[in-house]
């Protein structure tokens, strides 16, 4: 038909060429675009720094080595303005945050305790009875708890059967059959646990033991692997040490901020360097391991062990391995985000990033890697360190809280109308309120109206008038946090830099609506990104949906963030 027309036609077979010439360039594009947007990428590498607020990357650059935070900031897209959305900033709800895309209202981790209506007790997020921890060694002593969540937990067993969204592991296990391997490793149990999914296998260190334990969620009996690398008992090396300054004491910025009276002396552990990790036989050895750069070494050679033996990033079909760093957040936690301890566990994860980056580009490639760094939550600098300064703030206990709302719940003819307070919720007796044949809302306000005006609460909202209250960003962040089954009745929120927690060696806090405690970093580095960076603001829950536009699937199903597009570009 074409020659019948074009037979005699020099402009016909000029327009011919030229729609040759536009072909072979539209396909010359598209195959480049095509291989801008489909790099070969054999592992998902997603870095998770426990209680890293974002300005600390910043504040502590002068003492970073070049293959750490510099390269991923040099090589990558790093975002400088990312804040969670969402009001109780806690390490499960952050690490689940990160792992689904999606909210606590959706998936269901409010917070790392909240009470268990049903039970009538204290759940701990992702325990789990059914499924019980794998012992490694015969004779276990138990340690002393000291992280106040995982003291509430009724159980020793975990799994993510809680979780109430898919995440992104499961995603990836469910595009490529199966085929991904699917890996979380932390020093906590709940930011391995999130990350590696319902599809993937977490492991995570235990303060009992030193040892990476795991539960029978994931296997009947521990790999060889894991059983060989817990038998060199790494951590019992450093009975008789100490956590010492990486460097000189005076090239610190907060060379003057050691020996302070706020900081916790973990029995013994001390409040200025070194820091003698003690014996082993002392309850806490394994504890104040975690408490120091140690920590996150440890993890870092368990995660190359898991590496090599599992083969991960070895085959075209891409590998997910989450590593959660746990000793920045530990520290914060007994010295303050403002101490000279944490400015020395942020240089050390610099050089522990480094050994990490070093390793993958030997074992996978850099270039076959897509490297994901965020933290499930900042941290608050401690009140007394804050009125030092000037700024006036204080200390709140829940007994303060409660006995605030019983004195109102008394106005209305009842005694005890609390049934249980665990930051942030305020739960009330159903049974007593139904028995008095009160207005359920009326008690709510007033109780809430009660609690704002206390001394260093800035907030209490009824979660009854969530939906009626005037948005405002603090509301938003509430309502991003209620969940109809975990959440409690009255959510409660205290001045910026107060401390509402309970009373206990954990000292400073995390967990309010507040920009120190939602300010996280976020960095993506892969083959093809370009290197820059972003100010306007994103949010954590676009990471999700970032990775799985990058390999090209869907994002998880509750997702509600978006794919940053510089990311993509
Ligand atoms: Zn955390």
């Amino acid at each position: 038909m074409r020659e019948l027309f074009c037979k005699r036609s020099a402009v016909c077979h000029i327009g011919l060429i030229l729609i040759a010439v536009i072909i072979t360039f539209a396909v010359g594009n598209f195959t480049v675009t095509n291989a801008q947007t489909k790099p070969d990428i054999r592992l998902v590498l997603q870095i998770t720094i426990d209680g890293l607020r974002a300005d600390l990357i910043n504040r502590y650059e002068k003492g970073f080595g070049d293959g750490g935070f510099r390269y991923l900031s040099g090589k990558g897209v790093v975002y400088t303005n990312a804040h969670y959305q969402y009001a109780n900033t806690e390490t499960i709800v952050g690490h689940t945050t990160l792992a689904t895309g999606t909210f606590p209202s959706q998936h269901g981790m409010v917070g790392n305790v909240w009470f268990d209506r049903e039970a009538g007790e204290l759940a701990y997020n992702i325990e789990d009875p059914d499924h019980p921890l794998l012992p490694t060694r015969e004779h276990e002593t138990k340690g002393e708890q000291v992280d106040p969540a995982q003291k509430k937990s009724r159980t020793q067993g975990r799994s993510p059967t809680v979780i109430l969204a898919p995440t992104l592991a499961d995603s990836l296990a469910a595009y490529y059959g199966g085929r991904s391997k699917i890996f979380g490793v932390s020093g906590k149990d709940r930011s391995a646990v999130s990350m590696a999914g319902h599809a993937g296998k977490a492991f995570w260190y235990s303060t009992n033991s030193g040892d990476f334990i795991t539960s029978s969620y994931y296997y009947d009996a521990y790999p060889d692997w894991v059983s060989q690398w817990n038998a060199r008992r790494q951590a019992e090396g450093y009975a008789g040490k100490a956590w010492s300054l990486l460097n000189d004491a005076t090239t610190y910025l907060l060379s003057a901020q050691d020996d302070r009276p706020y900081e916790v002396d973990l029995k013994g552990y001390g409040r200025v360097f070194p820091h003698p990790f003690g014996q082993t036989d002392d309850k806490l050895f394994f504890t104040r391991i975690l408490v120091s750069p140690i920590g996150d070494q440890l993890t870092l050679d368990f995660s190359k062990a898991l590496i090599t033996q599992e083969q991960l990033g070895q085959d075209e079909i891409p590998d997910y391995l989450s590593i959660s760093f746990s000793a920045v957040d530990a520290v914060n936690h007994f010295f303050g985000p403002s101490s000279l301890e944490n400015e020395d566990v942020v240089v050390q994860l610099d050089r522990t990033l480094a050994d990490l980056l070093a390793f993958i580009d030997k074992t996978v490639g850099l270039k076959n890697t897509l490297v994901v760094l965020s933290a499930d939550h900042g941290m608050a600098d401690m009140p007394e360190y804050m009125t030092e300064l000037g700024y006036k703030a204080g200390r709140l206990y829940p007994d303060q809280i409660v006995a605030a709302a019983n004195k109102v719940g008394q106005k209305f003819g009842v005694d005890e109308i609390v049934r249980f307070f665990y930051r942030p919720y305020l739960y009330l007796n159903d049974e007593k309120i139904a028995a008095a044949k009160l207005n359920r809302i009326k008690v709510e306000q007033a109780i809430a109206g009660a609690l704002t005006d206390f001394d260093g609460i800035a907030l209490a909202v009824a979660s009854s008038r969530l939906s009626a209250q005037q948005a405002n960003l603090v509301i938003e962040q509430v309502r991003n946090n209620y969940h109809g089954y975990r959440s409690g009745d009255i959510y409660v929120i205290q001045e910026p830099y107060w401390f509402l927690f309970d009373k206990g060696p954990v000292t400073a806090m995390h967990g309010s609506p507040w920009c120190y405690d939602t300010h996280v970093p976020i960095i993506f580095m892969g083959p093809g990104t370009q290197p820059q960076t972003v100010y306007r603001r994103v949010h954590p829950v676009d990471i999700a949906p970032t990775i799985a536009a990058v390999v090209g699937m869907t994002p998880p199903g509750s997702a509600q963030g978006s794919p940053l597009e510089e990311v993509l570009r």
